[in-house]
């Protein structure tokens, strides 16, 4: 069988010191300084050709327009950056490669979409950054990509601008080359150096109030064959905010005796402290320094509920990977819910981090499961899971939120909201798998795998490039609505 390859992101959280936080806030601004110069250059060359019409200057006489690619970009870049930017010695020229390359980007999307060439809702001109935006930048470096890592698997190199000026930088050079990491590096740092992994490229991001490298990482994956035994072990989850999630099936260790899973505990406690937050800095004077501190801590709590929910996903997924053949999902209408809890704070807060949460256990079914020769299925967003009495099969017009217990009319029986759902999303992933095999007689084996299928309901969003950059920037979109 040929060989296929993933990208993952690896997540490391640094922990640098005075001089490389200044460092990396400088890097940080580099890029968002190349960045808002492509934006700019492209956009007056826009508004001169704009100009130009309107005056009546004939086509073929137009001031040339501007390719946006990064390939043009960046030499235009090199070209101007000792006018632009005096200061540019003194910082890696990645920085400003990432923010010309992350323009272009987003000049393309809004140029797809423009023509109609893009998935998903209209994409705008790309709009300035500012001191506020998310701070990161990206570092490329194809050949020798071991070095990343120190002997002591404990720091991650940072690329020094090589032409630096600044007294600062030049002499404490072997301080500043090496950022100290709060994780081990040795798992990473193994595979990279056998060869199964390669690192493409390295994001450093403060992100939920921390500072962090972001690997991201090519894997060489063998893919095995899939199994679509219909008597495999198979398993509906319906994903809930009271538990984290129900289970058709129970699994020992991971949910009750229901097949409810425990939402972790003190999460519960970490969204009264956000929401007690976010009401103290609506009672702060902008711009003083209590209002800062209370960001500060903002962030970090919004960190800290990430990485906490992130872990219980984690071993979530890898349970019902390692124990189903089959797991089934139910599609989410995220943009509607978004819509829906806009109005309600408090349920809003935690409907968003359901959605994360949602799209964050599906990204991880779904290559744990590839991984296993196993697959996730995702039940129409249509599909009425909660409403559907699992027993006789009559549907509910009504079922408000607050209903705990589904009771259902006809046949009388009682039963947790939950497990109901979860008990009806299995029997719709069993009438799908039945219905695929009549009609997908001579298949092939990767037609019927799980991103296929998740491609037909997947909601508009990013492309297949984007998607290692979904864990570093949640923490930011999936709290906004409230922020
Ligand atoms: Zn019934």
């Amino acid at each position: 069988m040929d060989q296929s390859y993933r990208v993952r992101a690896v997540i490391v959280p640094l922990d640098p010191t005075p001089a490389q936080t200044q460092l990396l806030r400088s890097y940080c601004g580099a890029s968002r300084f190349a960045y808002n110069w492509a934006v700019a250059t492209v956009k007056k060359n826009l508004d001169t050709r704009a100009k130009e019409r309107v005056a009546g200057v004939d086509e073929t006489e137009l001031t040339e327009s501007l390719s946006w690619t990064a390939w043009s970009m960046t030499p235009l870049w090199n070209s101007v950056k000792d006018d632009v930017a005096p200061w540019n010695r003194d910082v890696t020229k990645h920085a400003f490669r990432s923010g010309v390359a992350n323009a272009s980007a987003a000049l393309k999307n809004y140029n797809e979409s423009k023509k109609g060439m893009r998935q998903g809702g209209p994409v705008g001109f790309p709009k300035f950054k500012s001191r506020r935006s998310k701070q990161s930048f990206t570092l490329i470096e194809f050949t020798r990509t071991w070095s990343w890592f120190s002997e002591d698997s404990r720091h991650v190199r940072l690329i020094l601008p090589r032409f630096a000026t600044d007294p600062r930088i030049t002499r404490r050079r072997d301080q500043l080359q090496w950022i100290h990491t709060t994780e081990s590096l040795r798992r990473l740092k193994k595979k990279v150096a056998s060869g199964e992994w390669t690192v493409q490229a390295v994001t450093i991001s403060f992100t939920g109030g921390r500072w962090q490298a972001s690997f991201l990482v090519r894997q060489f994956v063998v893919p095995s064959p899939i199994s679509i035994r219909l008597r495999g072990s198979l398993a509906g989850v319906d994903l809930g905010v009271k538990h984290l999630a129900t289970l058709s099936v129970p699994v020992k260790g991971l949910s009750d005796e229901h097949g409810h899973v425990e939402n972790p505990r003190h999460l519960d406690a970490e969204l009264e402290r956000l929401t007690k937050l976010n009401r103290q800095l609506s009672r702060c004077v902008k711009g003083s320094k209590n209002r800062a501190e209370i960001v500060k801590r903002r962030q970090l709590l919004y960190g800290r509920i990430t990485r906490t929910r992130d872990l219980y996903l984690h071993r979530l997924s890898t349970t019902l990977a390692g124990s189903f053949e089959t797991v089934v999902l139910e599609d989410i209408d995220v943009a509607g819910l978004v819509k829906k809890s806009k109005k309600e704070t408090k349920k809003a807060l935690s409907r968003s981090i359901l959605d994360a949460g949602w799209y964050e256990l599906r990204r991880q079914l779904t290559y744990k499961t590839e991984d296993r020769g196993h697959r996730v299925v995702v039940v129409n967003r249509f599909y009425p899971s909660s409403k559907k009495c699992s027993h006789c099969g009559e549907t509910r017009a009504k079922l408000a939120q607050s209903d705990r217990v589904f009771e259902c009319s006809t046949c009388g029986i009682t039963l947790d909201r939950d497990v109901n759902a979860a008990r009806n999303i299995r029997d719709e992933g069993i009438r799908l798998l039945t219905n695929e095999a009549s009609t997908v007689a001579g298949h092939q084996p990767g037609t019927l795998n799980a991103v296929s299928r998740d491609r037909e309901t997947e909601p508009p969003r990013r492309g297949r490039g984007d998607r290692y950059q979904s864990r570093t920037t949640q923490p930011t979109r999936e709290l906004s609505p409230l922020a």
